[in-house]
């Protein structure tokens, strides 16, 4: 493995240096804006690479108190608050970090969820450095999107607190009205529209082709980074509201999404059943034992508990040398886990730099920290072996001009060919939409990548048809498929009305 870093505050340490800085800020109250912009970014504690390569715990361990509210400081609480723009829920960012600054966590909280159901889950995934902390002013003074105010770590701070407190109440809904609701899919898009519906007094019935619930929360992102304790506490909140779960129930094979609506009475559905469907490269060797899509090998290590080696009843080969191709935070998910299953090298393979790398910076540190080897500017062409894969051919790359999604495009360099020796490829470039519901639902408009066609309200090509998040925008966010689910809820309560 490549060399690690081996300096490593603990939470306590962090703690310690948080509850002096905090100590000293409150004894020159109040706080100039020069005051504040000179607070440095509280760092988040995490495991030690070291350790963690050989767990599934957690690897960011969360702010303590006194860090949370010296970070909270930072805030300059802007009259126009530009962060709250690239927040697609909204959340009013400023109101709830003074509540932490104030010290009052619980109100902190209810601001958060006055927009947003998921806040533990947002405050750990969202892609922050994209969207609220991107426009964040104290982040644009200091020339610096990463020394923005750590709106979703905050975010996070108050979510687990209360949750570990045991605060967590399922929140009131209206008196029943007796109509029938159907939600395809039990992803973060799902979720939404169960909560907002069943809220108006409906009753909300949830479809999951896969025997748990969650979506990729569970079955995609690592325990590692989203531990499946914290996505089961959000699904047990809408069995609290009365929402009905139906597991192994796939729509368009188990029962026909029109029977739903024609036999079964329900007076709306919402179809929430996201990108699950792996694209792959095309190129020789893809069928060999060893290959696998980030998707599967994903799965097997969450769904099936591939991580307890040994213990597992569906179990994957151990790997010794694995090429994970992609740059995406499904690659380095990927590339993570493979660390954790005890490969002894694992390689990430992308055609272009890491400039242009889709992860997230805070994934790609971690994932070098716990001693991935990256090969940007490379591609496989094809992968080499018998039965089993064996090894994989690349080509080297260079940059040339922008393509249409105005990264410079990859070129590959003629006769530059090299053969890598590894026993499994896991292909990460990406996800489409399943075609079974499509195919099965005569009527229901799709585009030529297979999601489905909505207007702006979420709704599909028939009646009393909606849909949303990755089914409808391609592979994309959690708060993205919250924010449609939003809208999708919003319109079927209209309808219903
Ligand atoms: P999904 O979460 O995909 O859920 C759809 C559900 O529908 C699934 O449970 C599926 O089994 C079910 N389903 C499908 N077909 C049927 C059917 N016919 N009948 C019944 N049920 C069906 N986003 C972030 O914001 N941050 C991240 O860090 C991040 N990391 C990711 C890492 C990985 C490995 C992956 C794969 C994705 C990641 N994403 C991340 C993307 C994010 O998870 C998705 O954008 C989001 O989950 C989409 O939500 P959704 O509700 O549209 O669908
Ligand atoms: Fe930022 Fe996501 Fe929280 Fe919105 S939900 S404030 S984008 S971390
Ligand atoms: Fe606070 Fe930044 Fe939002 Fe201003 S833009 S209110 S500093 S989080």
């Amino acid at each position: 493995m490549s060399s690690m870093s081996h300096k490593h505050l603990t939470q306590q340490e962090f703690d310690e240096a948080a509850r002096i800085s905090l100590d000293a800020l409150n004894s020159c109250q109040p706080l100039s804006l020069k005051d504040r912009l000179s607070i440095p970014v509280q760092e988040m504690p995490s495991q030690d690479p070291i350790i963690r390569r050989e767990n599934t715990k957690e690897v960011a361990l969360g702010y303590t108190e006194n860090q949370a509210k010296v970070e909270a400081l930072r805030c300059l609480q802007c009259k126009n608050a530009p962060c709250i723009n690239g927040c697609p829920v909204r959340i009013d960012i400023p109101r709830f970090i003074k509540e932490i600054a104030d010290g009052d966590f619980q109100k902190a909280i209810e601001v958060i969820k006055e927009n947003s159901l998921l806040s533990a889950v947002c405050g750990r995934v969202c892609p922050q450095e994209v969207q609220c902390q991107l426009y964040c002013t104290v982040g644009k003074s200091l020339k610096n999107v990463l020394k923005s105010v750590s709106i979703g770590r905050l975010e996070r701070f108050v979510a687990d607190r209360e949750r570990e407190e045991g605060n967590i109440k399922a929140p009131q809904g209206k008196p029943d009205t007796s109509k029938r609701v159907a939600v395809v899919g039990s992803g973060p898009a799902s979720i939404v529209v169960a909560a907002d519906v069943r809220r108006e007094g409906h009753s909300v019935t949830l479809f999951e082709a896969f025997h748990k619930t969650g979506g990729v929360m569970t079955y995609g992102i690592p325990e590692f980074r989203l531990p499946k304790s914290i996505v089961k506490s959000e699904i047990d909140t809408l069995k609290a509201m009365g929402v009905e779960i139906k597991t192994n129930f796939v729509v368009g094979k188990t029962r026909k999404l029109t029977d739903l609506i024609e036999k079964d009475g329900y007076e709306a559905v919402f179809i929430g059943t996201g990108a699950g469907l792996p694209k792959f490269m095309n190129i020789e060797g893809e069928n060999l034992v060893g290959v696998y899509s980030a998707n599967e090998f994903l799965t097997r290590a969450n769904l099936m508990r591939a991580y307890d080696r040994g213990m597992a009843a569906t179990p994957i080969a151990m790997s010794k040398k694995v090429a994970v191709v992609g740059g995406g935070n499904v690659a380095m998910d990927s590339a993570r886990t493979a660390v954790r299953l005890g490969a002894e090298e694992v390689y990430i393979i992308y055609r272009r730099t890491e400039n242009e790398m889709p992860a997230r910076v805070e994934e790609i540190a971690h994932a070098k920290e716990e001693g991935v080897i990256f090969h940007t500017l490379v591609n496989p062409k094809r992968i080499l072996g018998k039965l089993q894969a064996e090894a994989i051919e690349c080509l080297r790359y260079e940059l040339g001009e922008p393509d249409d999604s105005g990264r410079r495009r990859p070129v590959e360099i003629p006769g530059s060919e090299f053969v890598m020796n590894v026993d499994t490829v896991i292909i990460a470039i990406g996800n489409e939409s399943n075609p079974l519901i499509s195919q099965t639902t005569p009527g229901l408009k799709c585009n030529k990548w297979g999601n489905i066609i909505v207007d702006e309200n979420c709704k599909t090509s028939m009646d009393k048809v909606y849909a949303g998040g990755d089914i409808v925008l391609g592979a994309a966010t959690v708060i993205l498929a919250m924010g449609q689910g939003r809208i999708a809820a919003r319109s079927i309560n209209k309808l219903l009305a």
